[in-house]
């Protein structure tokens, strides 16, 4: 009998245990579901080339991929008793709207619906401290996965036998409407990103070949393209699953395979806030912080949003997020850290415009990660170490090859100047081209000012400080 796969964030063929159960089981169907709680312009993007590319590869073994738009609720169960499906296998999503939707998928479904690990290192389910809760701190977290030995091994690609599903409705993926129209903004995705399987595939021998040697130190330097492995989005998508990474290192040993390793645990750790705090996304996890005194400033967020911030390092960093729908992850602390600290801007305001223009867009891993940096996480920053955007950028982008790439019209300033135009003489900007406050603003506050608001508006809200 034929067993449907829902396939999710879990673009791919090989490790795929839902797939793997299902052609063990009997001939295979596959069905994507666009669900209206899907969005984010750049993660629409790439959802509409990974569902193109990876119907090719399902084509290529013959299973053609359903593809239909609505309620999964409504339509999983439906696509199930036309094609006579025996059961129905997915992977295990963090994210609230789809165990929302597995509930009620699986009141509605008259056949089983089996969910299967995959889109995680390890079971988070499993994961449990001494008491039996789950764990809130990331280092106990990781040190429990890592003592656990290894994660299970990738899948190979099954064999697959398709079931007879000509009769049943799709969607065609062109009128789902998810490339942008007019203007076209997605030029610079299509210059950097190959999405699908294949693509991950190639991101990751690249990385081990280029990227993985020096990578505990290159992961933080801004400018270098090969410092780290880009190989989020398509983790985002599940083209790649994390245990086909972490194996695909074996054995190495040393500091950047650990480093690389304790980046891979950070994303299941994010995973695992999100199943114990589905609320994560919309609320700061220590209440305290939902009585901070946010500035509701429209203009400073617009600016923000559009690299007009007035500071250099932060502006490369937000033009870079728009032109490529990806940001350094140094210069995602620093752009997050002048929002929430020196602006004094709802961190939720920052987190939306990051998912709307990232690709690697994810739910649990953007909203840690900005409760993080905003200080209101369970593993936070203490509130007072606030990031200094200058001293950060000299470090970080030292040369300031970052900085002069996205930010063109300061590229002509010496480097002593580069990071902190509002303080050159006359004299150098002049000579550099530069008319501050009309070629580039000037920023809305001073360092020093915007610090030291921070640290009283954050002093009077956050107990224990
Ligand atoms: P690498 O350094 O090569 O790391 C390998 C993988 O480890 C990444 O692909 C990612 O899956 C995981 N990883 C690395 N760092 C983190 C981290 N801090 N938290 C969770 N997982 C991590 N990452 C997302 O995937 N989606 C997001 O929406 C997202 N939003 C973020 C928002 C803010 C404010 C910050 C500070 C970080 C955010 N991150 C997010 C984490 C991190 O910046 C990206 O995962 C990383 O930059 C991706 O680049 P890479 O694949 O080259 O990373």
């Amino acid at each position: 009998r034929p067993v449907l796969v829902w396939f999710r964030d879990d673009l791919r063929l090989a490790d795929h245990p839902a797939l793997h159960a299902a052609a063990s089981a009997g001939t295979v169907a596959a069905l994507y579901v666009l669900d209206p709680a899907q969005g984010g312009g750049a993660q629409m993007w790439w959802l509409h080339h990974s569902l193109d590319a990876f119907a090719r590869d399902l084509a290529r073994h013959g299973v053609r991929l359903i593809l239909r738009r609505g309620r999964a609720g409504d339509i999983v169960p439906e696509v199930a008793k036309s094609v006579g499906a025996a059961s129905v296998q997915a992977i295990v999503s963090p994210l609230p709207w789809l165990r929302e939707a597995d509930r009620g998928v699986g009141a509605r479904l008259e056949v089983p619906l089996q969910l299967h690990v995959g889109g995680s290192l390890v079971d988070l389910s499993q994961v449990r401290a001494g008491s039996g809760r789950p764990y809130t701190v990331y280092s106990p977290f990781a040190r429990a996965i890592l003592k656990s030995g290894p994660p299970p091994a990738p899948l190979p690609v099954p064999v697959l036998r398709a079931a007879e599903v000509g009769a049943v409705a799709s969607d065609q993926l062109d009128d789902w409407g998810l490339l942008p129209k007019r203007p076209d903004w997605a030029g610079g995705l299509r210059g950097m990103w190959t999405p699908g399987e294949r693509g991950a595939a190639a991101r990751l021998e690249a990385f081990l070949e280029d990227g993985l040697e020096g990578y505990d130190r290159a992961r933080d330097m801004a400018g270098d393209e090969n410092g780290t492995s880009h190989l989020s989005p398509h983790l985002r998508w599940g083209e790649i699953s994390p245990r086909q990474v972490w194996h695909a290192l074996g054995d190495r040993q040393g500091s950047d395979a650990q480093r690389f390793r304790a980046e891979l645990l950070w994303r299941d750790f994010a995973a695992n806030l999100l199943m114990q705090r589905p609320e994560l996304p919309e609320r700061a996890l220590r209440a305290e912080f939902e009585r901070l005194p946010w500035r509701r400033d429209a203009g400073a967020l617009a600016d923000w949003q559009r690299g007009r911030s007035g500071i250099p390092i932060v502006d490369a960093g937000m033009r870079q997020l728009w032109h490529t729908g990806w940001m350094h992850n140094r210069v995602r602390m620093i752009v997050a850290s002048w929002l929430t600290k020196h602006l004094l801007i709802d961190w939720r305001g920052g987190a939306a415009w990051f998912l709307d223009t990232l690709v690697d867009g994810d739910l649990a891993s953007n909203s840690a990660n900005w409760q993080w940096v905003a200080g209101c996480g369970t593993e936070a920053q203490p509130f007072f170490r606030i990031f200094n955007p200058l001293t950060q950028a000299r470090k970080f982008d030292a040369d300031g090859a970052y900085v002069r790439e996205w930010v063109p019209e300061l590229a002509k300033l010496p480097d002593r100047w580069l990071h902190q135009p509002w303080a050159a003489p006359e004299a150098v900007l002049g000579a550099a081209g530069v008319r501050l406050g009309e070629d580039y603003p000037r920023p809305a506050i001073g360092l020093d000012e915007g610090r030291n608001r921070a640290l009283a508006a954050f002093g009077r809200h956050v107990k224990g400080h």
